[in-house]
């Protein structure tokens, strides 16, 4: 097997391309990929400061390792979710990296963030977990951002969680979020700018980056990931790719170039569906409910039924 640039001894096959590459091409091709997307979809600049949302996994910390490595001015934000033992490994593999390349990093706990911990409130917003983490998630690092004066902030979504998400929101005709689905997102007052500069990459591109590089990635699984359906979606697109290697980003890249311009273009141009802009009333980001955000809201509930526990108690 043989470099497709160098013609040299290759190692790694990447079948999407339809190429081999020996390790210093490959890794040539990771950082061409990344770049490819940022500049495309004008995610940032190099004279901008991004934040990038690190979970301790394989594609966020491979994707700060290559915007280091690219030169853009980016710094870490961790979130830990006191997840017990998967949560801890998380946080150390982060500062472990960190310390490494010497990259800022901010780290914070969910419970110094939402005033709660995380498994108080599940227990009374009686929400799926990934819904909790997730709405939490974008709340927070957006606030987190906005308040840090960043231009962009950055995630490790890469082309098997797109494709896995477009899915999933086709099949259920998730209009809202196929109007999003994009690698970048515009700042709106209250909102950072927010990109996806993994999407040319996959699952398996990333962990063996992340394994060239010898990045510490902490490769546990969340004690909540098996209630997740889009694992699901993911295997069937591996199960389609395996027979035609580009099928997942001619569907990924055909939907967001093409279709997802005029999804979002029918958006009020013509009459058509358009989210309220509001502002909430308690803390003032941007949303698309009358009233409190979703965050607040939550929060609200949170404080109320834990209230009505504790006064529940006190009458027994
Ligand atoms: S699996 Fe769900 S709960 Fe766990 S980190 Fe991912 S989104 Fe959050
Ligand atoms: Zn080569
Ligand atoms: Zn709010």
């Amino acid at each position: 097997m043989k470099c497709t640039v160098c013609r040299g001894p290759a190692e790694i096959r990447v079948p999407r391309h339809n190429t081999k590459f020996c390790i210093p091409h490959f890794r040539e091709h990771i950082l061409r990929q990344v770049k490819r997307s940022i500049r495309k979809y004008e995610m940032f600049g190099h004279s901008e400061r991004v934040l990038l949302s690190v979970s301790g996994g394989k594609d966020s910390m491979a994707l700060w390792k290559a915007l280091i490595e690219l030169g853009y001015q980016v710094e870490g934000l961790h979130i830990n979710n006191g997840f017990g033992s998967f949560s801890e490994e998380s946080e150390k593999a982060v500062r472990s990296f960190s310390e490494r390349q010497g990259a800022p990093v901010h780290i914070y706990r969910f419970q110094e963030l939402a005033g709660y911990p995380f498994e108080t409130m599940l227990r009374y917003t009686h929400m799926p977990p990934c819904s909790l983490c997730g709405t939490a998630k974008r709340y927070l690092s957006n606030r987190i951002a906005v308040e840090g004066g960043y231009d962009a902030l950055a995630s490790g979504h890469n082309l098997d969680d797109e494709t896995a998400f477009l899915l999933g929101n086709l099949l259920h005709g998730q209009t809202g979020y196929l109007q999003r689905q994009s690698p970048v997102l515009p700042a709106e007052p209250g909102l950072v700018r927010k990109s996806k500069p993994l999407v040319r990459l996959t699952d398996r591109d990333m962990s063996l980056y992340a394994q060239v590089e010898e990045i510490p990635y902490h490769g546990g699984q969340c004690p909540h990931a098996r209630k997740v359906m889009s694992h699901f979606h993911k295997e069937v697109m591996n199960y389609v790719s395996d027979h035609s290697p580009g099928t997942k980003g001619s569907f990924y890249f055909g939907f967001v170039d093409k279709l997802q311009p005029l999804l979002s273009g029918s958006a009020g141009a013509d009459g058509g569906e358009q989210e309220e802009v509001n502002y909430c009333t308690v803390c003032g980001y941007k949303t698309t409910r009358r009233g409190k955000c979703k965050w607040c809201e939550l929060k609200e509930t949170v404080a109320r039924e834990e209230g009505a526990h504790a006064d529940g108690g006190r009458n027994h």
